[in-house]
């Protein structure tokens, strides 16, 4: 069985201080396929230390020479595309279709930002107008320093993509903690770092769970920011940890996101982004749309059609190229999702499509598409976030009841408009509270538009040149006019 019982600091795979090991499971075939030795804070102490150290001599390079090294991701991913995709659905338990897409995401992640890194040196001593007569003043984007990130098991090498190509185009440095639900696949990225000759502890990973790694690297005084993607609950108790130094923060949290069907939409398509935005990846989707809101006109053949295609998916083995459901990424996901199940049968909900409709396969954590109808608005289950193939739908009776149901939600990552005229959707999509509104598409994240959530789904924005900033600090230089060309190498190196 591989053991993963070393960390990557400083560009060297060293014995983890820590001793306690964490079993890694194959989700479907429910064997423990690995384990890992979960570091604690003696690991996290010398990450962090190799990271300070590397950071004058990294934050000096150009953008250009920084973006090298991440064409050098794209690449060395690119080519094991086929191997890492294979280890993903095997840890994680995705299909496989679904953990291609995921690599591909990544990938083109590498690369957008290598091309941020590039244009980060032209951007460099811009001047800024001002209205101030004799005087001058130009930009400059410093990075923030040694920064800690810590992602979730749902979409592995893509939430560490979303934070390690902005952080390292920037010119931080870095100590990264994986999920220990999903280390095999993010492993790859300190093997690549090695690969590539990444400057030593530029990038340093530390394996280990919340306790033994996440909250020693959350408090550490060292780190000048956590970049954090997971729980709203555990967000909360990293903010606090951040707090302590008044450090800085950025949080990818959890949603609950709408999806509005309006009156005018065709039946099949509206079922198809439906399917789309709740089912994909076995419903483990932060922004999945998993509220359906349809008008009442279409309510009754919508959900026809949706019965349909939920009886259509695959549950299988996400190895096997048929399959269209894999089996939740963990035992513990299938019981929390499991628990939801139990508290709509108390609820008294009106399943379209649940457990009692399909018969699951005998091993793997494995859940079974289901659907509710005309869920109440204080049912737990259309209010909380389920992360699980469970859709709540309801009824509507005009434009403006759907809005407003839409943005009564604590959560605002996400929401989708399905409407027969694009511009009615795109007026709807004006009027919704959350980061990413897709109209008549699905889940569709390019790495140059921001991605982030309004009220309790986060703090800050990732992707796009906000992603990039979000590593950054802003300077100017100011002073009287006229005193000659601006300075465009990198800022002075310090610790
Ligand atoms: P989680 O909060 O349990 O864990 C996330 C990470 O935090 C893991 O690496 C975990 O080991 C670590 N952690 C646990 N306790 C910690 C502590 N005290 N201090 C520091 N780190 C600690 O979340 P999860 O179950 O892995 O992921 C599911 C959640 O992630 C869902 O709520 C989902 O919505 C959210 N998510 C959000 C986005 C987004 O972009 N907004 C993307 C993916 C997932």
């Amino acid at each position: 069985m591989q053991q993963l019982d070393k960390q990557f600091i400083d560009n060297r795979w060293v014995a983890s201080h820590g001793s306690r090991r964490l079993a890694v499971v194959n989700p479907y075939t429910e064997q423990t396929i690995a384990e890992v030795t979960a570091g604690d804070s003696a690991d996290v102490d010398a990450a962090v230390a190799a990271a300070r150290r590397a950071l004058p001599a990294w934050r000096a390079l150009s953008g250009a020479e920084r973006a090298r090294y991440l064409d050098g991701f794209a690449e060395v991913l690119t080519r094991r595309r086929e191997e890492l995709v294979h280890l993903s659905s095997t840890n994680n338990g995705k299909a496989l279709a679904e953990a291609g897409i995921d690599l591909d995401d990544a990938i083109d992640c590498y690369r957008y930002y290598a091309g941020q890194a590039r244009a980060l040196d032209a951007r460099q001593g811009q001047p800024v107008a001002l209205e101030m007569e004799g005087v001058e003043a130009s930009s400059y984007f410093d990075p923030v320093g040694v920064v800690g990130l810590i992602t979730p098991w749902n979409f592995p090498l893509v939430t560490s993509a979303w934070k390690l190509a902005p952080a390292l185009a920037a010119g931080c440095t870095v100590v990264f903690k994986p999920s220990e639900v999903t280390p095999l696949p993010e492993q790859a990225l300190a093997e690549i770092a090695e690969e590539i000759a990444l400057p030593a502890g530029v990038f340093n990973l530390v394996h280990g769970d919340g306790e033994g790694v996440g909250a020693p690297l959350s408090a550490h005084r060292g780190i000048d920011k956590i970049s954090f993607t997971g729980s709203n609950r555990v967000g909360e108790a990293v903010m606090r940890a951040v707090a302590e130094g008044s450090r800085g923060i950025s949080l990818e949290l959890g949603g609950k996101s709408p999806i509005l069907v309006m009156d005018d939409a065709d039946i099949g398509e509206a079922a198809d982004y439906v399917m789309a935005g709740l089912y994909f990846n076995a419903g483990q989707i932060c922004s999945a749309t998993s509220r359906l809101l349809v008008h009442e006109a279409l309510a009754e053949p919508l959900y026809q059609a949706l019965a349909e295609r939920i009886d259509a998916l695959v549950l299988d083995d996400p190895l096997d190229d048929a399959t269209t459901q894999g089996p939740m990424a963990s035992a513990r996901q299938r019981d929390a999702v499991r628990n939801y199940l139990a508290i709509a049968a108390e609820e008294g909900l009106n399943a379209v499509r649940d457990a009692s409709h399909r018969r699951l396969p005998e091993q793997g954590y494995f859940i079974a598409p289901t659907l509710y109808r005309d869920v109440p608005v204080d049912s737990r289950l259309w209010r909380e976030e389920i992360f699980g193939p469970v859709l709540c739908a309801r009824s509507t009776a005009s434009e403006a009841e759907a809005i407003e149901l839409a943005n009564d939600s604590e959560f605002g990552l996400a929401a989708t408009v399905i409407s027969g005229d694009a511009e009615r959707a795109r007026r709807i999509g004006r009027q919704l509270q959350a980061g990413s509104v897709w109209f008549n598409s699905e889940q569709l994240i390019p790495p140059q538009a921001a991605w982030g959530g309004y009220k309790r789904s986060g703090i800050g924005r990732e992707l796009g040149p906000w992603g990039l900033a979000s590593y950054q600090e802003v300077k100017h230089l100011i002073g009287p006019a006229g005193s000659g060309p601006a300075d465009q190498s990198p800022g002075e190196p310090s610790g």
